[in-house]
């Protein structure tokens, strides 16, 4: 894995900007709403670059970047985003988180003003490690209490929702995590549709469990990125052509 702490933090900074300014084109996020981060080791100590707070990512550079220690140390010209202790539990708590994203995106946001853990409907769901994507208990934003209650909705997971708030979720890197994200507001909008149609049926545990295994051995390729085998049938195809 290309762990983003190899990384240097004017590189890092700079994609963590073009992310979070792809948070926006994807409809993740609209306004100042939502942040991102990326962890990075700055001169040996472990610590995270995130957006600052209430910024417009629109007109951000890589200095404006702040740096958090997981003791909570900042440093940086501007004050880090408002949810930093939630992004850095994460990292305390989830050695394979590589970088976090928050945002408030439209679906996610319906379904966390119900306070409901959304069920199997879907198979996708056991993308983020269970049979669920949980609901966090309501607390105010930037508080501890809401970082408890975020880690509390992820255990065992890779996102959550968040109570009357947004949703939450980590992934290897910054652009893994921003595909996840993605995919996490389709399925939200999925369910929301199912929902508005009639009662979704859901998936058993043991279809769930199959869907675990699975996804063991598939692995998404990158376009114009395929292996040998794909690679070979391309080949073969193209003669047949
Ligand atoms: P920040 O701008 O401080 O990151 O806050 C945005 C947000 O979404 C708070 O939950
Ligand atoms: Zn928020």
């Amino acid at each position: 894995m290309n762990r983003p702490a190899d990384a240097s933090p004017l590189a890092t900074a700079t994609a963590l900007i073009a992310t979070a300014q792809a948070m926006c084109a994807v409809g993740l996020n609209s306004g100042v709403a939502g942040n991102l981060s990326c962890r990075l080791l700055c001169d040996g100590r472990a610590g995270f670059l995130i957006t600052p707070s209430g910024m417009d990512y629109a007109a951000l550079t890589p200095e404006d970047i702040p740096w958090v220690a997981m003791d909570g140390q900042q440093e940086g010209r501007y004050p880090p985003s408002s949810e930093w202790r939630m992004h850095r539990d994460i990292y305390a708590a989830c050695p394979d988180a590589g970088a976090v994203l928050h945002a408030h995106s439209p679906f996610a946001v319906s379904l966390a003003c119900l306070r409901r853990d959304i069920p199997p409907f879907h198979y996708m769901i056991a993308r983020f490690g269970g049979d669920t994507i949980r609901c966090g208990a309501y607390a105010l934003f930037g508080t501890q209490e809401l970082s408890d209650a975020a880690l509390a909705a992820l255990r065992d997971r890779s996102a959550c929702l968040l109570a009357n708030h947004g949703m939450l979720l980590y992934g290897d890197n910054l652009k893994e995590t921003l595909a996840r994200g993605v995919e996490l507001e389709a399925l939200c909008e999925h369910y929301a549709r199912a929902l508005h149609i009639g009662a979704p049926v859901l998936l058993t545990a043991e279809e769930m469990s199959a869907v675990r295994e699975r996804f063991k051995t598939y692995q998404r390729k990158e376009c114009g990125k395929g292996n040998v085998e794909q690679v070979k049938i391309r080949h073969s195809l193209d003669k047949r052509e």
